[in-house]
């Protein structure tokens, strides 16, 4: 193909190709046809190249790329090193020089390289940008920095060229559903609007405005710096600053700048909101805090440590649906959990042990090397008291474990440990029951809390830290995280008492403008946004935002403003609104209104195209939520309704039911599915009756959400 030399060059550069690589051409191509078979011929060809063309920015950077996939990756930064010495600006070997910087020094050694190569490659290379932004998320998440990952995401989605976006999307998408990320987190965060008088400080604070914008966190927070300097008293301007440090990584530095930012902003909400994200920050980097431990011990003769373990009423033996393969070719032979007291023959259900321990059987034919062991997961505090109540069950069917066989699997704020619990969940009683005890020992916890002194309130208890009412900040402060610790640890109770028992204030209510993207909007402001001031779409916007980040009495909010706007509920899909209405029901116990939900989801889908599916789907979904209290007295009824629509035109949904029934404590009602009721099943051996279930959601489910 003979190449117009006023086109543009074909090394990417943007240049024309008559001022570019036009006399370097021939080789160039004989360059491209040497790497796929040649590399050492190529990279030698491209030395020789680079001698009689110095200045040409696309033979260093082919040829660091070549150095690097060969693992040299010295040799590469020496070219790119040498090449940027002449010529400090070249955007492709900045970027080339950064990518190599960041895997081998790591970001935080490399952010002046990784800054200036933004700056001077965004305009043109912006996908060099968004890949060294991906690069850079990725290992800010194992630094465990959720907001410079988020950050770094969107970045690189903002960037990123059309084929790479959905890919970029799908991961921001991934990251902002992970409930083990504090979920303020997992949103955005904006910057403060700032007023400064002088001209000249609000050019340089537009700068660092234009700099973050691209990534260049540093370069913006040192510009902040400067100006927090001559106007110290600023409190927008120390939010900011803040958040430039926490998207760079820095917590230590943004948790200060943040909490000097709350003593000086003066409305009420955005201060106590600012102190908050500092909180939070102080927890991710707090030395205060406790972990889960494995604890891998090796066992031998499986069957007769089975028996041991079944015979042992500290040991309950749990439903194990996973019968994956390990690594080493070992499989789950059973579970348990170790409880806090015997398991008595008769069950108190308002008096149930909790779990110290889950204890996991690995047996293996030794085909692959692995061996029979058992894994006992604690928090650490338990670890050794289990390891040595298992081994004493175990007597000699266990060995002594190495050093090697514990690890740590995660590690948590110690304020999490209040909302750490267990209940052994019994067969027979229902989850229903199970959410009654654990509400039951939530509101327990929150007493705890109030009286528990906390180090982000000068370890005072937030009750006696509130009778100073210069505190009001920080104690607001701490009921965000309070809630946000709750979360993470599955419950998202209501506060509004645990606020006035404090005497602070309830939040402002936000009205968000028209036409305003609630996703542009900070995760922790939404339990403030003003519902009957939203627009159909920003309640839809609403809804889907609070879904994946899943924050139950948020939701709880968007669906409840959702059904009541037909409009809007039509075009976010009534099944899928009814279904989520009936998701929240349940999980606060509430099994009529979710039930009510069913009805009016089976109502709206009456003329689907594919309703015969829908129902039973919806069937399946309700009988799953009945389930909960196994005496429901709508339970046969529902049941034989079942039966006579779909076990003769779909059989194996008998058994899904079946297994449903057996799991969930529900062995009463499996004469249910024979065709005449009252018979008896008896399909069911002893050690059904002993397995165990945990709560729902074992059930097969078509297109859960
Ligand atoms: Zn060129």
């Amino acid at each position: 193909m003979a190449h117009d030399p006023y086109s543009p060059c074909v090394c990417g550069s943007g240049k024309k190709m008559k001022f570019c690589c036009q006399d370097i051409l021939p080789e160039m191509v004989r360059v491209e046809k040497l790497i796929e078979n040649q590399p050492e011929a190529a990279e030698k060809l491209l030395k020789t190249l680079l001698q009689q063309h110095k200045d040409k920015e696309v033979l260093v950077t082919q040829l660091a790329s070549l150095m690097t996939s060969r693992g040299g990756h010295a040799e590469a930064r020496q070219q790119l090193v040498d090449f940027l010495r002449e010529h400090p600006d070249e955007p492709r070997a900045l970027l080339a020089l950064a990518d190599l910087c960041i895997g081998t020094d790591g970001f935080p050694a490399s952010r002046r390289i990784v800054h200036r190569a933004f700056q001077l490659g965004v305009r043109q290379f912006p996908g060099g940008v968004a890949m060294l932004a991906s690069a850079i998320a990725g290992q800010m998440a194992r630094m465990g920095c959720a907001m410079a990952v988020r950050e770094h995401l969107a970045l690189a989605v903002r960037l990123a060229p059309q084929e790479r976006r959905n890919s970029l999307l799908m991961q921001l998408a991934n990251f902002e559903s992970q409930r083990t990320i504090p979920y303020p987190f997992r949103g955005r965060f904006s910057l403060l609007d700032v007023e400064l008088q002088d001209e000249t400080l609000a050019k340089e604070e537009m700068r660092a405005r234009k700099v973050s914008q691209i990534g260049c966190w540093e370069p913006a927070a040192i510009l902040y710096t400067r100006l927090v300097e001559k106007v110290p008293q600023d409190g927008a301007l120390w939010h900011n600053l803040g958040l430039f440090h926490a998207w760079d990584g820095r917590l230590k530095e943004a948790a200060a700048a943040l909490h000097k930012a709350a003593e000086l902003i003066e409305d009420y909400d955005t201060a106590v909101e600012t102190e908050a994200l500092a909180q939070l920050l102080d927890l991710e980097v707090s030395e205060e805090s406790y972990g889960v431990v494995q604890q891998a011990v090796p066992v031998h003769s499986m069957s007769a440590l089975l028996t041991a373990l079944d015979n042992d009423p500290r040991f309950a033996r749990v439903l194990s649906n996973d019968r994956e393969e390990q690594e080493d070719g070992s499989r789950i032979a059973a579970e348990f959990e170790l409880l806090t007291a015997p398991l008595a023959d008769k069950l108190d259900p308002n008096n149930l042990p909790d779990v110290v321990a889950d204890v996991t059987v690995l047996d293996n034919d030794g085909e692959r090397g692995g061996k029979p062991r058992v894994l006992i997961v604690a928090l650490d505090s338990e670890i050794d008291a289990a390891t040595a109540t298992f081994r004493e069950v175990a007597g000699e069917l266990a060995q002594e474990p190495e050093e090697s066989d514990r690890s740590q699997l995660s590690r948590m704020p110690q304020p999490c440990r209040l909302f750490d619990w267990k209940i052994h969940h019994a067969d027979k009683l229902g989850s229903s029951h199970f959410r009654q005890l654990d509400k039951a020992r939530l509101t327990d916890a929150l007493q705890q809390w109030l009286e528990t002194p906390l180090e982000s309130l000068a370890a005072k208890t937030p009750v006696d830290f509130a009778k100073d009412a210069n505190n009001l900040v920080k104690v607001g402060g701490s009921v965000i995280v309070l809630d946000v610790i709750c979360n993470r640890m599955g419950y998202d109770p209501d506060l509004s008492d645990i606020r006035s028992r404090l005497g602070i204030p309830a939040p402002s209510p936000i009205k968000a403008e028209a036409g305003q993207s609630i996703t542009s909007l900070p995760l922790l402001q939404f339990g403030r946004l003003a519902t009957d001031g939203l627009s159909d779409d920003q309640v839809i916007e609403f809804a889907n935002r609070i879904t994946l980040v899943r924050h139950l009495r948020l939701l709880e909010t968007a669906i409840e403003t959702l059904v009541q706007r037909p409009e809007a509920l039509k075009k976010f899909s009534p099944m899928r609104g009814h279904l989520l209405r009936a998701t929240v029901a349940r999980e606060k116990n509430d099994l009529k209104l979710a039930s009510k939900c069913f009805d009016d989801a089976r109502e709206a889908a009456e003329n689907e195209p594919d309703a015969f599916r829908t129902r039973l789907e919806l069937d399946i979904r309700e009988l799953s939520c009945r389930l909960d209290d196994p005496h429901d007295p709508e339970l046969p009824q529902l049941l034989s309704e079942i039966r006579e629509r779909y076990f003769i035109k779909i059989p194996e949904i008998e058994e899904v039911i079946r297994e449903e029934l057996v799991n969930s404590g529900c062995d009463h009602l499996l004469s249910q599915l024979e065709k005449t009721p009252g018979a008896a099943a008896g399909l069911w051996t002893p050690e059904s009756e002993k397995a165990g279930s945990e709560s729902s959601g074992k059930l097969w489910v078509p297109g859960q959400d």
